[in-house]
């Protein structure tokens, strides 16, 4: 990190805003216990601090996409009470690590569990969590029979023990409500029908539990998106409560200047000043995940909206200002600075995406200060 810190382009994660969206969206949807969604580096925030964040406050079920994801969280938490879910389709092949660092695995087929089960040493376990697919279309048993036989398979074998049972809703964050309807649906005949009891049951991400938490049992709800401060169904969806705001990030002026009447500004020379205009140059661009599309985009100086013009490039961009700043002025791309914000949300629905790829994308040569 020091040597990050180099360059004045950095993040700022606020860890108690963390832990208080966990406590309020637990409240919101009357959850009893929360599985922490922490892959990709936890949302780009830092695993390794937000999983301390949030078993500081009591949280000790998280969930990552990759063994890897997962063995360095083990490596964090030895302790047996903490448990690891992987939420993706493993290679089978991965099953000694899986069983040595105690990572319970999405399953989803009896082929993969009779594979898995070949590996697994006499006195060992494999944790897992079964899939349904009950509309998501990526993985999972789909149909009451196969969670049936696959619910079955688990119990009856000495080497896997039953962690969860699990589905993932494709339009619990936005208007599709017919489709959300039909999920539930499938989720509770199918199993309910293989006398799956309840206590198993993780259904809710964000969405759900934001939305939804009337119409599904949330005793354990599964969240990422809410942990971090935003709201997974911008801008179709409002919060039904305040969510404390988590990340910033921020760069200072690296240089200033002042273009002339017709002088342009980076690649493709697609911006040209009408007048005489104080521009700066930051220290940040495109493979720090302020991303090419962000041409345009307001940022914050000195508690007012400037904006970055001319194309982003891979390391720097350019900005207008109102009049000459010093270097080494802070800017704000995403945060609050005097009366003004710059939400994630913004960024998002400014570059035509979602807040989750636009905290996953930002780079690792950014510095993230607690
Ligand atoms: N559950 C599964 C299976 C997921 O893939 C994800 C995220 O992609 C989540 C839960 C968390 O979703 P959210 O960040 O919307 O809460």
């Amino acid at each position: 990190d020091e040597i990050l810190n180099l360059r004045p382009t950095w993040l700022e994660i606020d860890l108690k805003a963390i832990q208080e969206n966990a406590k309020k969206v637990m409240n919101h949807a009357g959850a009893k216990r929360l599985i922490a969604v922490v892959k990709a580096n936890a949302y780009g925030h830092g695993v390794h601090a937000v999983a301390q964040a949030l078993l500081d406050i009591g949280v000790t079920d998280f969930a990552v996409a990759t063994v890897g994801e997962g063995v360095t969280l083990r490596e964090q938490f030895p302790q047996e009470n903490v448990t690891i879910t992987l939420l993706g389709v493993q290679d089978v092949k991965q099953t000694p690590i899986m069983v040595a660092y105690q990572l319970a695995p999405a399953v989803a087929t009896i082929a993969w569990l009779e594979e898995a089960m070949t590996q697994i040493k006499q006195g060992q376990q494999l944790p897992v969590q079964l899939a349904v697919d009950t509309g998501m279309g990526r993985m999972g048993a789909h149909s009451a029979s196969s969670v049936k036989s696959l619910y079955d398979m688990i119990q009856s074998s000495e080497q896997l023990v039953l962690s969860g049972v699990f589905t993932h809703f494709a339009t619990a964050d936005d208007n599709n409500v017919a489709y959300y309807k039909k999920q539930v649906k499938n989720f509770y005949h199918w199993v309910e029908a293989a006398n799956i009891p309840e206590t198993y049951w993780h259904l809710a991400n964000s969405g759900s539990a934001i939305w939804h938490h009337n119409e599904i049992d949330t005793n354990t709800i599964r969240v990422g998106s809410v942990l971090y401060g935003y709201n997974p169904g911008t801008p179709e969806l409002t919060m039904p409560f305040k969510l404390s705001p988590v990340l910033s990030l921020k760069s200072k002026i690296g240089s200033v200047h002042c273009l002339e009447t017709g002088e342009s500004v980076s690649y493709g020379a697609t911006y040209t000043a009408e007048k005489p205009q104080w521009v700066a140059t930051l220290p940040i661009g495109y493979a720090d995940g302020y991303l090419r599309r962000m041409s345009g985009m307001k940022v914050l100086v000195d508690g007012h909206i400037e904006h970055v013009i001319g194309r982003v490039t891979m390391d720097q961009i350019v900005i207008t200002l109102d009049k000459m700043y010093p270097v080494g002025t802070v800017v704000t791309l995403i945060g609050q600075d005097g009366d003004q914000q710059i939400t994630v949300e913004d960024v998002a629905n400014y570059a035509n995406s979602i807040p989750h790829e636009i905290l996953t994308t930002l780079g690792l040569r950014l510095p993230r200060q607690y």
